[in-house]
């Protein structure tokens, strides 16, 4: 299978439905929930991403919002791969996925998974910012949860 076909198929089977698809509450025993909103003008998407950490790690991740086809599958195949991570192993993984969606000679990545498919919207190069809109919101859910930065 070659990568635009697997692109195709993969934005396709996240889309339906999208993974981890809702909102994360604050309420419970589960600690607080980090969040931020992102939004693309290119393209109109908009999305939020929610974020539930157990000291540095992920322990459950949420998106919700309305965008096109590869917003969606994006945000669905990342939050299916930053789930149980840590804080650390996220911010290489989003280096990665940056690389792969903005450099054309990104070197193939098996390591990667499903989400190496994401490479395939690099032969549209206005949709690039649909597919990376959900990490760059995780990121700044991310850092608007260190203790040292507030922004409300
Ligand atoms: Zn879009």
């Amino acid at each position: 299978m070659d990568l635009k076909e697997l692109y195709r198929d993969v934005i396709l089977d996240h889309n339906r439905p999208p993974r981890n698809f809702g909102r994360l509450e604050s309420a419970g025993a589960g600690g607080d929930v980090l969040h931020a909103d992102g939004h693309n003008p290119l393209c109109g998407d908009r999305l939020s991403v929610y974020v539930r950490m157990n000291g540095e790690r992920v322990e459950d991740i949420r998106f919700e919002g309305s965008g096109c086809a590869i917003s969606t599958a994006s945000a669905s195949l990342m939050t299916e791969a930053v789930k149980g991570k840590e804080r650390a192993a996220v911010a290489r993984l989003f280096d990665r996925v940056h690389t792969l969606l903005t450099r054309h000679d990104a070197p193939a990545d098996a390591t990667l998974g499903k989400l190496a498919a994401l490479g395939g919207v690099r032969e549209f190069p206005a949709r690039v910012k649909c597919a990376t809109l959900s990490w760059h919101t995780l990121n700044a859910a991310l850092e608007r949860g260190a203790a040292t930065v507030s922004t409300e």
